[in-house]
């Protein structure tokens, strides 16, 4: 078989050497985390170690990291109208999040769908910070929702500016980092957010794990109720292997972070530069705002995107048209259709995203196989029409 090249990370990434090797020994400790034996110690020495190196990756301190089945599950938990702010419950009116959301926030958690209202982005695909003033303004307490960086565009938000805007009217923010955990800093603090997801796949610890992390205000009511776990956040026995991973994979990533994307930022611009030379055409989506280090949403006009990815995966190469694909159908972009994209533009859009192990070589097998696809299917789309 012909070399295959990975660029599809901001769906997943995979195992840290450090993440198998935790889960491994995790796998062989036998007892639940919340047993008072020893062999429950053991398992519950696990779960508090991970606890403080995802801690240590949010810039918090371990007692505010709840352990969820995933970023999915952490957004569930943070986007609830029942709050615990200083000490006292709240209500919060309303959830206001960006129209670029992952599915896991446009479904507005436990809002009733009528109090759910959406928040436009510019052309570039930043949060309309006006639009964000006038929401707040309509009155009553608000939840917000902002994602740090974009799945698709990769486009980071300003979250700072934001959390300011959401604090003065009396808010309170919450920030979904699946994508930037161990991407870029995204320490709870110094973006203000109150309450921060993160996902453990994303930054090569094991799918089926995450965290809500917390920095004062908290949900009042569990997003699993049972048997009082994770402080009563989350019933059910701990995945201690799944967390262990988690905890390593937060470790190794908080180490090598600055490197990894330094690299990342060169080999994704290198293919951005010979895309442009190549194909002059060809549109990088918010390719003049802080972008993260890894990502490259790219489209080419007549291109569809769906019979490229098929072709591109013939060819060795894994990418994605964004994140409308998580069915296995490939379906219009909510993010491209927000930020005004045309329909038939946005069709062809492809995601190329990368990751610490990406190599020269990887991108030099996208670049041959980019031309050869295109070509292709550019040609026999004329021929169709
Ligand atoms: N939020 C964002 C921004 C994501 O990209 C993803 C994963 N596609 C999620 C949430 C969901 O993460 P998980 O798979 O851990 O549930």
């Amino acid at each position: 078989m012909s070399a295959r090249a990975y660029f599809d990370w901001n769906a997943t990434a995979p195992l840290r050497d450090e993440a198998r090797a935790a889960m491994l020994a995790a796998l062989d400790v036998t007892g639940a985390a919340s047993s008072v034996h020893s062999e429950g110690r053991a398992a519950r020495a696990l779960v508090e170690k991970a606890r403080g190196q995802v801690a240590a990756l949010a810039g918090a301190e371990a007692k505010s990291v709840i352990f969820t089945s995933g970023a999915t599950e952490a957004n569930m938990l943070a986007l609830t109208p029942d709050l615990v702010v200083l000490g006292k419950r709240v209500v919060c009116d309303r959830l206001i999040v960006s129209a670029i959301e992952h599915a896991s926030v446009l479904g507005g958690g436990r809002f009733a769908a009528d109090n759910v209202g959406l928040l436009p982005v510019t052309g570039e695909g930043v949060v309309d910070l006006n639009a964000l003033r006038a929401a707040l303004a309509e009155g009553g307490r608000a939840l917000v929702s902002v994602m740090h960086a974009n799945n698709e565009t990769g486009v980071v938000q300003p979250i700072a500016e934001i959390a300011g805007i959401v604090h003065e009217a009396g808010g309170v923010l919450h920030v979904d980092a699946a994508q930037t955990a161990g991407r870029i800093d995204c320490a709870i603090g110094s973006l203000g957010a109150d309450m921060l997801t993160i996902s453990s796949h994303k930054l090569g610890g094991p799918q089926g794990a995450g965290a809500l992390v917390l920095n004062g205000p908290q949900p009042a009511a569990p997003v699993i109720k049972g048997g009082g776990q994770e402080r009563g956040f989350r019933a059910g026995t701990e995945n201690v292997a799944g967390i262990s991973g988690f905890g390593a994979a937060a470790e190794a990533t908080a180490r090598s972070r600055q490197a990894a994307a330094t690299r990342m930022a060169a080999l994704r611009d290198r293919f951005e530069t010979h895309l442009n030379a190549e194909l002059p055409g060809a549109v990088i989506f918010g390719a003049g705002m802080p972008r993260l280090p890894n990502t490259s949403l790219v489209a080419v006009p007549g291109l569809k995107a769906e019979t490229a990815l098929i072709a591109f995966d013939l060819n060795g190469i894994a990418v994605s048209s964004g994140s409308a694909c998580s069915s296995g159908k490939v379906g219009a972009s909510h993010v491209l259709a927000a930020m005004g994209v045309e329909p038939a533009l946005a069709a062809g859009a492809i995601r190329v995203s990368l990751g610490w192990t990406t190599t020269e070589a990887d991108v030099e097998i996208l670049l041959n196989a980019w031309k050869k696809v295109v070509a292709t299917l550019l040609k026999r789309h004329a021929q169709a029409a």
